[in-house]
This record gives C-alpha cells, sequence and structure tokens, in this order.
C-alpha cells in the first residue's frame, strides 16, 4: 500500500485521517505543528504523541521534503533555488530581501500551458502541476534557513490552473497551525483565469495579483492567449468582485515591453480601465531571453509611464530587476540549467 504524503494533506484531511485510524481530532494540529512550524522530518521526533502512535504514523504515511539541487546568490541578495522532484522534473522559488521582509516567490506547475508570448516559462508547455506538498515543501526547505515573511505564487506556473492543491497549499501557509504567515502576506499571480478566480476567493482570504500586461483586447490577445477566452472586461469585473483581505489592493502586474506597449497612450488607458477598482500597480519592464524577439523598454519610457500613474493617483511601483546576474527571472534557471545538462554551458551561472 502506498503511504500518504502527509503534506498533501489539509488540517480537516488530515483530521479525517487520524479519526480514521481512531485517532483524536486535536492532534491533528500538534502533527501540523511539528510539520510546518519545527520543521520536523520525522514522525520519530514528534515526542507529544506516543511511541505506539509515531510508529503507527510511519507505517501509513510519509513526510516529504524538497532539498535544493542548487542556490544562487545575486549581488543584490536574491537567492535562487532550483529543486529538483522525485520523477526528474524541476521547479525553482526567489527569494527577494528587502528592508525589513523577505518575500519567497514559489511554483506552482512545472511550466505552464498558457503560452505568453513574453514568458520563458511558457515556452516550456505544461510538464505537470504541482502537488501540495511540492509546494509547501519550497517553502520548508527555505525556512530552515531564511526567515521569510511575506510568500508570493509568482514563479513557474499558473497557480489557478492547479487550483486544489494550491488552495491547500495557501491554507497551510496562513493556518495557525501551518506556518502563521498572515493572509495579508500572501499573493497569488494569475493571468486571469476567470472563474477561477471566483473560486479561489470563496475558498480562501489571500492577496490577489493579476498579470494585466495589455491596454486593448487587441493587444493582450497577442500576448496572452487566455485574453480570447476571457477578455479584459471580464477580466476587470472578477477583479472588482474579488474579496481581498481587509484594506488591501489587488496589484495589477503590467510588463512594459518596448514599442509593444509602455506609450503614454497606454498609461491612459490603463488609468481608465483601472478606474474605481482598490489597486495598485506594479510595472516590470520585460526580461528579455534568448529566442525571443522583445525588447526591455527604455528608461525613458518606464519614467514618463511610471509618473503618468503617479499623477493620477495610483499607487504605482517600477519593480527592480533584482537578481539580473543570476537571471532570477522566472524559468530563466531551469532554462539554463536544462542547457547545461544538454550539453552547451550558457549566460552567467
Ligand atoms: N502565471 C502567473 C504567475 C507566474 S508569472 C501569472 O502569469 O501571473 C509571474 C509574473 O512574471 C507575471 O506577472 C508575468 O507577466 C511576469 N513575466 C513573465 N515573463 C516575464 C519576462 N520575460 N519579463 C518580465 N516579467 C515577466
Ligand atoms: Fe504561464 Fe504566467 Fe508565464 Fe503566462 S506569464 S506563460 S501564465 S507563467
Amino acid at each position: 500500500m502506498d503511504k500518504t504524503d502527509i503534506k498533501n494533506l489539509s488540517l480537516d484531511d488530515l483530521e479525517g485521517f487520524l479519526l480514521g485510524l481512531g485517532k483524536e481530532r486535536y492532534r491533528a494540529k500538534q502533527i501540523f505543528k511539528w510539520l510546518y512550524q519545527k520543521g520536523a522530518g520525522s514522525f520519530e521526533e514528534m515526542t507529544n504523541l506516543s511511541k505506539e502512535f509515531r510508529r503507527e504514523l510511519a507505517e501509513r504515511a510519509a513526510i516529504s521534503m524538497l532539498t535544493p539541487e542548487r542556490v544562487e546568490v545575486s549581488s543584490d541578495g536574491t537567492k535562487k533555488y532550483l529543486f529538483l522532484l522525485e520523477d526528474g522534473a524541476s521547479v525553482e522559488s526567489v527569494l527577494i530581501p528587502e528592508e525589513g521582509r523577505a518575500t519567497l516567490c514559489i511554483s506552482s506547475q512545472v511550466g505552464c500551458a498558457m503560452g505568453c508570448r513574453f514568458c520563458l516559462t511558457g515556452t516550456f508547455n505544461l510538464q505537470r502541476n504541482l502537488q501540495c506538498s511540492e509546494i509547501v515543501n519550497q517553502v520548508c526547505a527555505i525556512r530552515e534557513s531564511e526567515n521569510i515573511t511575506n510568500v508570493v505564487l509568482m514563479g513557474m506556473g499558473e497557480p489557478l490552473a492547479n487550483l486544489s492543491n494550491v488552495v491547500r497549499a495557501l491554507n497551510i501557509l496562513i493556518s495557525p497551525d501551518g506556518f502563521q504567515i498572515s493572509n495579508r502576506r500572501v499573493t497569488v499571480s494569475t493571468c486571469g483565469l476567470v472563474p477561477e478566480m471566483e473560486s479561489l476567493g470563496r475558498a480562501v482570504t489571500v492577496n490577489l495579483a493579476v498579470s494585466l500586461n495589455a491596454t486593448t483586447d487587441e493587444q493582450r490577445d497577442i500576448l496572452m492567449p487566455i485574453n480570447k477566452k476571457y477578455p479584459i472586461a471580464a477580466l476587470l469585473d472578477a477583479c472588482r468582485n474579488f474579496p481581498l483581505p481587509n484594506r488591501r489592493m489587488i496589484t495589477i502586474e503590467y510588463v512594459m515591453i518596448r514599442g509593444l506597449n509602455d506609450s503614454l497612450d497606454d498609461a491612459k488607458r490603463l488609468v481608465k480601465l483601472l478606474r474605481g477598482i482598490p489597486v495598485k500597480v506594479n510595472l516590470i519592464p520585460f526580461n528579455e531571453f534568448d529566442g525571443c524577439d522583445f525588447r526591455s523598454p527604455l528608461q525613458e519610457a518606464i519614467d514618463h509611464f511610471h509618473r503618468y500613474l503617479l499623477d493620477k493617483n495610483i499607487t504605482v511601483i517600477t519593480r527592480a530587476s533584482r537578481g539580473g546576474d543570476i537571471s532570477a527571472a522566472c524559468g530563466q534557471l531551469k532554462a539554463k540549467l536544462e542547457k547545461t545538462v544538454q550539453g552547451g554551458t550558457h549566460g552567467n551561472i
């Protein structure tokens, strides 16, 4: 009989699992604390459970872990971790230290099916969804050596295309018996899967980031194929209806691509689109990669765009390109590793 990976269980699931073994419900919380607060790697360590109980658990369940295959540290302190999964697939996480906080960016899928034209992950296609345990284990592994204050699902993959595993993982992150991270410090980023945005909002209260990246359907259809299914108006309606944590705003991500969506007209259209929605805007200069013809915007275009939004009283930050020397942009370490494995080394790892 295959053992249950205990990190695939929500607190409710674990309670059910334990009740099935004839154990008390409160034991689930004890076990959760061992797993996610004390970083236990074996049932043996769980000394507030009887020896017999621990033995029984070890017979029926396993505790999975991930260890980084590779860690790269950028000159600005950004750290990139590459994890090799059981089936040989790999995913990555990026830790971004800033004044007073450290944000961990984690992956939700191996590759991505959404095929956005400016995204390296998109070029890998979807290999598979991550299990809940593989999502939380990225946090477990890095928390051993780092003090993580914020978590964003903004690494590889489209989190809402793996909704049930992502929701379970989010609940473990914010549970008082789990990682105990405030829901105000946890963010899910989506390319705009409208029905799943509604389901997410019903299932769990966390912050939402939406990758808008364009101001007309014509532009967005080209950059992000998902727009043909859920055009901008439907996406912004879903934003209006999304239940956020108290006093929070939706983050609108806008990847600026030279000559494509970086003009002042784009900025004007953006302001009109966002009217009446509680948002802050993240401007992200496009990160160039081999095999993609798009170019990063000129600094002048970024400055003009940024200033226009500010003048219209929109909270805006231009995300500084972090970890450039280790290519911390989504999917880039994985691409390099795979190229290295295939023979020619490439770039600057
Ligand atoms: N699938 C989700 C989360 C992962 S992508 C989503 O699309 O939101 C995380 C962010 O990286 C998105 O905002 C995406 O627009 C951005 N991104 C992807 N490729 C990029 C690139 N080459 N340069 C800059 N940002 C990029
Ligand atoms: Fe997938 Fe997000 Fe990349 Fe689009 S931007 S291909 S949704 S990871």
